[in-house]
């Protein structure tokens, strides 16, 4: 197929005009299931209302400024965030690798606030996903999203996850943080142990270091939680946000304690596009949804369910499914099959999901999702292990 976009992607030969709830509606007449939620972004299904009408509205007013002048939707989603964080500082960006970008950048500038400017080095771990930007890409220790990209940014250090041992051992004169994902995202939907969590939260303490956390795939409600670092009972110094933060709308974040914050004055960091006021208006609307006292734990029953259902048909598909795992509603089905093959056909039978590291098919369902979209999404799981079974026979 010739295409006049660079070859970045391998598409699915498909195309949506509309969505509604957790429903796309393709250009061949069909009805899709989206348990891909544009991965792990469309935080609250396609054109909900209140996001509609919050856009709308805003576009009406005023789109952009620039950050030469205030924002008061920008101060407002700062506000909120903050309130519902460790945090006490925000920077808006436009994208995950931005937030990371911002996050990386802050660790160096609050080393050399502090006298330590020979503090530069970031311990990261294997699996991880920051973002395809030259520094990002350096943090995720990809050796395929590396190739060809040399000379690689300097300054990142990668340890096996959840070896506490081996980050001590680490440690030197120029680090400088570590910094992690609660849930790998496209490592494989793997949850890090909140012991560990908690490990190098002490461990950062002890040697002056600054924790980082990545919550762009797993915060905003995905895990049940505002964010995932929640279940371990730890706060970071640094957390970068984005995908489900706009609910569709590009925006991403950085958030620090006053601390760490300081290091930044005029001129240190920015962004032309970052925090404008259509962003940020999109942003608090998603908030007041996810925010409302019922919302998170309908995210965590509804977890349940589809983590039960999923049991159910792995007991049932064991030939094609080997494991299920992950944290509300970002889980994970490890495959005995190519997960490549799966999610074909799972795209066959109308649900869209999203491959993953380590053989994983992720199911990144809207947070709004119902009990019978839970187990329609099930059917057509346990219908497509079955035809994948079938065929390998
Ligand atoms: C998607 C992702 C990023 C990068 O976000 P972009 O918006 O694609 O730049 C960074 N970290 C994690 C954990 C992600 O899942």
């Amino acid at each position: 197929m010739s295409s006049p976009l660079m070859a970045t992607y391998d598409r699915h030969d498909v195309a949506f005009e509309r969505g509604e709830g957790a429903y796309l509606y393709g250009t061949n007449g069909r009805r899709y299931l989206d348990f891909a939620a544009g991965v792990a972004v469309d935080l609250l299904g396609h054109c909900h209302p209140h996001l509609v009408a919050a856009l709308e509205a805003q576009a009406r007013r005023l789109w952009h400024c620039s950050n030469l002048y205030r924002v008061p939707e920008q101060e407002r989603l700062a506000a909120r965030l903050i309130a519902h964080t460790f945090a006490d500082r925000a920077f808006f960006c436009n994208s995950g690798a931005e937030a990371l970008e911002c996050a990386i950048k802050l660790v160096r500038k609050f080393h050399d606030m502090t006298g330590h400017p020979e503090r530069y080095r970031i311990i990261a771990f294997n699996g991880a996903f920051h973002g395809r930007t030259l520094a990002t890409i350096a943090a995720g220790g990809s050796a395929k999203h590396l190739a060809g990209f040399d000379p690689p940014v300097d300054g990142f250090d990668h340890l096996p996850l959840g070896d506490a041992a081996a980050v001590r051992a680490a440690i030197g004169p120029t680090t400088a943080a570590v910094l992690i994902e609660p849930v790998q995202g496209e490592g494989g939907v793997r949850p890090v142990p909140p012991a560990f969590l908690r490990e190098l939260r002490a461990i950062a303490d002890a040697h002056g270091l600054l924790l980082v956390f990545d919550e762009v795939q797993c915060g905003m409600g995905r895990t049940g939680r505002l964010f995932a670092h929640e279940w371990a009972g730890v706060t970071p110094d640094i957390m970068a946000i984005a995908k489900g933060l706009g609910g569709g709308f590009p925006i991403g974040a950085c958030l620090a304690t006053d601390a760490v914050a300081a290091a930044f004055s005029p001129g240190s960091h920015g962004s032309t596009f970052g925090g404008n006021p259509l962003a940020t208006a999109v942003a608090n609307a998603v908030l007041d949804v996810v925010l409302a006292g019922d919302f998170l734990p309908h995210v965590i029953a509804i977890g349940e369910r589809l983590r039960h259902g999923l049991e159910g048909v792995i007991a049932r598909r064991s030939d094609v499914l080997a494991e299920v795992r992950g944290l509300g509603l970002m889980l994970g089905l490890q495959c005995r099959v190519a997960n490549t093959a799966l999610v074909h056909q799972l795209l066959a039978n109308g649900l869209l999901s999203v491959p993953a590291a380590d053989n994983v098919v992720r199911l990144l369902p809207p947070l709004i999702i119902d009990d019978a979209e839970v187990d329609a999404a099930l059917e057509i799981i346990d219908r497509s292990c079955l035809e994948l079974a079938n065929k390998a026979a």
